[in-house]
């Protein structure tokens, strides 16, 4: 942590250094003493120590400058540090601007020049403000400041990116926080661009993108080698699950994820149904654990990096990113997951990020304590979210298509039991209204038709899920809705996929093309579990392991 900061100010460079050197043989071994020659100067450096959050105990200035005054310069400096204290260096003449200027910017003291000797006339005052200050006040966050507002997308994703990561991060709400609106004022010139990511050695970022955030914080991002044995792409469990096997049998391996490790289960703030965890484990807990498991073992993990395609070249497969770089290797997993859908109705894309959420969005949940809070769907994820938001939320009801709820009995009853929690069955969202943020929805009762308006400050969605496989949409077969295929789901009439190559039938998990390997929600037949993404993560590694042998 630095030394909190004392500035003094005077343009009389004689007088400046004397001040300073005072201040320092008193204060410098627990004080950082600045001495600048002009208000705008100072105004200007406080801007980096804001930046940079550093703490400002103590403005000494002196009143009489001549493009700003000290009342001037303090009018401005205290908006930024409201907590420092304020003492005006005066000439006799000044003494009534120094007396008007208690009010005005709640001056602590004024002291006449000259100061000497500093043991009678200058340190017992400023002793007692130091003294005062440190009791009041609240140090500065040492980490990483995100400042935008709550209703808005990009602050929303860095926010869930960093929480995500397990990486910690003190959040600046704007729209609350004067000196926050103000800093952010400060850096964007013009537009205002949100959020703005402040870290601690005094760099920012205005509304970075995830791949620009990962590689400031210190994530990896591109792949080490060109050509790895393994490539996974998805660290949800099932690409978790497989990198740590190929790991631990010496294989290089390397995983692609296009936003956070952990996939869905890492958004999960409880599972309980995970076998060896008999009262729960969070999606968090289980993704750190994943994760420093399969790195203990050598294997690579990018992050912020979207595999875009995959392409066949002689023997090797080769995933294209995002970002246009390629790997290639000779075995793939596709791991990809599945993602939820989104609300098709006029309003729900702007709204996205300001009210309206998918999936947990766990990083929102404590900004609506006390309010009115829905969910959208009847499964074990929007049960699950249910049950979490009702630890802030006042009430949460939860919208459900069918007649009831279709997830786990322990999650049914746990949402029985909750009396924050109300059901509504038979009830379809039909519309969501607001401005800049969500404000109401619209909802109708499937048996009796009925309409209902409801005010809303947030809305979780959690209606049924996508497979997100479309990176190998013109590559490996997959079914009408986008599952894809493997092992004997391939085979038609005791046949192997048109195309196949080889003599052996498809391995388990193995797709209508050879070497490139399936597992999880991604895959046809999956049944939406941790433990079966687990479990086909691995097994998917003992028939990569099969494959490569073979070449
Ligand atoms: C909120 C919630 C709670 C749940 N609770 C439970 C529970 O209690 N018990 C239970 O058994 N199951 C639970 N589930 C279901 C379970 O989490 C999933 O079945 C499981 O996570 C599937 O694992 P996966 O590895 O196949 O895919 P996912 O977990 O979906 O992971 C896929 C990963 O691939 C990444 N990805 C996708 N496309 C690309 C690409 N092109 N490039 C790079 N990366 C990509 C995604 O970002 C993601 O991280 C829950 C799900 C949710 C959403």
């Amino acid at each position: 942590m630095p030394k909190p900061v004392i500035f003094t100010i005077d343009d009389d460079a004689s007088v400046l250094n004397t001040v300073a050197r005072d201040l320092r043989a008193r204060y410098g071994q627990n004080y950082r003493v600045l001495p600048i020659d002009s208000g705008k100067a100072a105004l200007d450096y406080l801007t980096k120590l804001q930046e940079r959050n550093e703490a400002v105990a103590l403005f000494l200035v002196d009143q009489r400058m001549p493009e700003m005054n000290g009342v001037e310069f303090l009018e401005k400096a205290i908006r930024a540090y409201p907590q420092a204290k304020r003492v005006l260096l005066t000439a006799y003449a000044d003494t009534q601007a120094a007396i008007d200027s208690i009010n005005e910017v709640g001056l602590d003291y004024y002291l006449m020049k000259p100061w000497h000797p500093p043991e009678e006339r200058l340190y017992p005052v400023l002793d007692e403000l130091l003294e005062d200050w440190k009791v009041h006040v609240r140090l500065p966050y040492e980490g990483i400041r995100v400042a935008g507002t709550l209703w808005s997308l990009p602050s929303h994703q860095v926010k869930d990116f960093l929480t995500r990561h397990q990486i910690p991060y003190q959040w600046l709400d704007i729209e609350k926080d004067s000196n926050a609106r103000h800093l952010v004022e400060t850096i964007s010139s013009g537009e205002t661009k949100l959020p703005v990511v402040f870290f601690p050695e005094g760099k920012t970022l205005l509304q970075p993108d995830l791949k620009e955030l990962a590689e400031r914080v210190g994530l990896q991002t591109r792949a080490a080698l060109p050509f790895y044995d393994i490539v996974i792409v998805g660290s949800g469990p099932a690409g978790l699950a497989s990198a740590v096997y190929a790991g631990s049998e010496g294989y290089r391996c390397l995983v692609i994820e296009k936003a956070a490790p952990g996939g869905q289960a890492g958004s999960s703030p409880k599972i309980e149904n995970y076998l060896g965890f008999p009262t729960g484990i969070s999606g968090d807990d289980l993704t750190r654990r994943a994760v420093s498991q399969a790195k203990r073992f050598g294997v690579e993990i990018l992050s912020a990096q979207e595999a875009k395609r995959v392409f066949i070249k002689d023997m090797y497969r080769i995933v294209q990113l995002a970002d246009g770089a390629e790997v290639s290797c000779h075995a793939l997993l596709i791991a990809t997951g599945a993602s939820f859908h989104m609300l098709k109705m006029p309003g729900a894309a702007e709204l996205t990020g300001a009210g309206i959420y998918y999936g947990a969005a766990y990083t929102e949940a404590m900004y609506y304590k006390d309010q009115d809070v829905f969910v959208a769907g009847g499964a074990n994820s929007a049960a699950q979210g249910a049950i979490y938001l009702s630890q802030f939320a006042r009430k949460v009801r939860v919208l459900i298509r069918g007649p009831q709820p279709t997830a786990s009995k322990y999650l049914v009853d746990a949402l029985e039991q909750n009396p924050k929690i109300e059901l509504m069955c038979n009830t379809d969202l039909v519309e969501v209204r607001g401005k800049n943020t969500l404000e109401q929805i619209v909802v109708r009762n499937t048996a009796t038709k009925e309409m209902q308006v409801f005010d809303a400050s947030a809305m979780f969605v959690f209606i049924g899920v996508r497979p997100q496989s479309q990176l190998v949409a013109d590559l490996v077969k997959r079914s009408d809705k986008a599952y894809i295929y493997t092992g004997a789901d391939l085979i038609v009439d005791k046949k192997p996929p048109p195309g196949w190559t080889l003599e052996r039938d498809p391995f388990l998990l193995e797709t209508s093309v050879p070497g490139i390997f399936a597992a999880g929600d991604v895959r046809f037949g999956t049944s939406h579990r941790v433990a079966s993404a687990v479990g086909e993560g691995a097994i998917a590694f003992a028939f990569m392991k099969e494959y490569l042998k073979a070449l």
